[in-house]
């Protein structure tokens, strides 16, 4: 079976620095993959390196066996909402009719199927009230819902989403979660760059653990172990986290 990424000896520099320093790991396809590491441990870099978009300094890095570029329309990427112009007069809907061009080919035109999928995943997303808003007066979390729309139209086998639940509500990120979750159960490959360390567990079956270097790739039990987050994160980063999520855990139990 081809993995969904598999990455040798990858080694990504911008400028004299060093990103990402001689990663090598294979992920199986059908899983949820959670992307944990500190700010910036290259968590994103990853991405982008397995898009094309950045160019490893050397080794390489292949989504299912092939170079990016030859798997473009197989994979839906989500990127930070904050990369984003949203001042940009389009749509809703249009932005997620973006996610049918790939499929079009050079003088494609969209048919009415691609309209019928675009307001099916708006709705699936909870967005069809707002399909003609222009995407400038959308919340946070509305925004986010979108990204996941465009995602689901692309019919993709792989989604790499970059720190979606960054700015979204609670509500919204559980939903999200439950809409990715079914992908992964109709066989699809899911890879998410996490920040919150606390639900890493309720949320991933599979953990990529970064720091530069990778610190472990592997099932959730085998890698998410205490060891491991402290050589990822530091032992004090890793102590303040806790206890900063103890905290805002005793403030909603008082609230
Ligand atoms: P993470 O997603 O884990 O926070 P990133 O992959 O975004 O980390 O960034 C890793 C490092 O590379 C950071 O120190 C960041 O400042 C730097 N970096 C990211 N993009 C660029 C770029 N285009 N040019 C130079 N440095 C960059």
């Amino acid at each position: 079976m081809k993995y969904a990424i598999e990455a040798k000896n990858l080694n990504v520099n911008y400028g004299k620095t060093s990103i990402l320093w001689d990663v090598t790991f294979r992920v199986p396809q059908g899983k949820l993959v959670g992307i944990i590491g500190p700010n910036g441990a290259g968590k994103s870099t990853l991405l982008k390196a397995a898009l094309g978009l950045v160019k490893p300094l050397s080794g390489k890095i292949s989504i299912l066996d092939l170079p990016a570029k030859e798997v473009k329309t197989k994979v839906a990427y989500v990127p930070q909402r904050k990369s984003v112009d949203w001042d940009f007069p389009i749509t809703a809907k249009e932005v997620v009719l973006m996610g049918r061009y790939g499929r079009l080919g050079l003088f494609g035109r969209l048919r009415k199927a691609d309209r019928v999928a675009a307001l099916e995943a708006l709705e699936l997303v909870g967005m069809a009230p707002f399909a003609h808003r222009q995407i400038s007066q959308l919340s946070g979390g509305q925004q986010q819902r979108l990204f996941i729309a465009r995602a689901l139209v692309q019919n993709a086998d792989i989604f790499l989403l970059d720190e979606p639940f960054a700015g979204v509500d609670l509500a919204t990120e559980k939903e999200i979660m439950a809409i990715l979750r079914r992908q992964k159960e109709a066989g699809k490959t899911i890879f998410i760059v996490h920040h919150d360390l606390p639900s890493v567990e309720e949320y991933f079956d599979w953990v990529l653990l970064l720091n530069t270097r990778l610190l472990g790739c592997g099932p959730l039990k085998e890698v998410f172990s205490r060891e491991n987050l402290c050589r990822a994160f530091g032992k004090s980063q890793l102590l303040f986290d806790e206890a900063a999520a103890l905290s805002a855990k005793s403030v909603s139990g008082i609230l």
